[in-house]
């Protein structure tokens, strides 16, 4: 048998960690958060000072990331070159990054072999934009998780806001917009749902309804 894989894909802001983790946790399985592997590998592209566009460049970076995650109780913490970086991927200026090095092909393909890595007993959630497309094509069941580009900078703002940051919501909702623009229409691995997925849309959802839909599909399916 296969070890099961859950993966748990859409646009930025829709929800997927907050799902991903929880699911992780019910079911007792280990948990990838691929957008935190494009974001440390956008803190060494900064680090380093090499421009977004340097594929030739970031390739090497990637494939030779140093990046660990340290799992303690309920916390993790992301260790890039033996320095923690947990909190430093987590700002818009890194998210913005990080979709820019991203976009490039031979940048995702240096970052599979580390992500299917994560494939272990007794299984796997995974979240990001190709976990049921590209990473594991065979995965046991898709998510789609989506909500509109306002709700989730709603969502966003409240989260800054509740960190004690100053944000504007306006400006918020564009760069929402501009890395969804970015991630869709990039050439390889855009950010669609898989043919097999289910889509929930949690515009109008809580985490724990989206939850409930989303374990409601999973028990019908492993
Ligand atoms: O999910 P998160 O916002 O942390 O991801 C940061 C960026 O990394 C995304 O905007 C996206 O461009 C990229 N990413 C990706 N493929 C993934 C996960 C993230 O291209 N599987």
């Amino acid at each position: 048998h296969p070890i099961p894989v859950v993966t748990v894909d859409g646009p930025s802001g829709a929800g997927k960690g907050t799902l991903s983790s929880l699911l992780a946790d019910k079911l007792g399985w280990h948990f990838l958060d691929s957008g935190a592997i494009y974001r440390v590998l956008a803190v060494a592209t900064l680090h380093h000072d090499l421009p977004v566009e340097d594929e030739a460049s970031i390739v090497p970076l990637a494939t030779g990331l140093d990046v660990s995650f340290e799992t303690n109780g309920d916390t993790t913490r992301i260790i890039l070159e033996g320095e923690d970086v947990t909190d430093d991927i987590r700002t818009e200026q890194v998210g913005a990054v990080a979709s820019k090095v991203a976009a490039l092909p031979r940048v995702r393909e240096a970052l599979l072999r580390r992500q299917r890595a994560f494939q272990q007993e007794p299984g796997l959630v995974a979240d990001g934009r190709d976990m049921g497309t590209v990473v594991f094509p065979s995965a046991s069941v898709k998510l789609f998780l989506t909500a509109s580009a306002e709700a989730r900078a709603q969502r966003r703002f409240e989260q800054l806001k509740a960190k004690g940051m100053d944000v504007n919501i306006a400006r918020l909702l564009i760069d929402i917009k501009a890395r969804d623009d970015r991630d869709m229409h990039r050439s390889v691995a855009p950010l669609v749902p898989a043919e097999d997925a289910v889509v929930i849309d949690s515009t109008d959802l809580d985490i724990e309804q989206v939850f409930e839909k989303a374990m409601e599909v999973i028990s019908s399916r492993l």
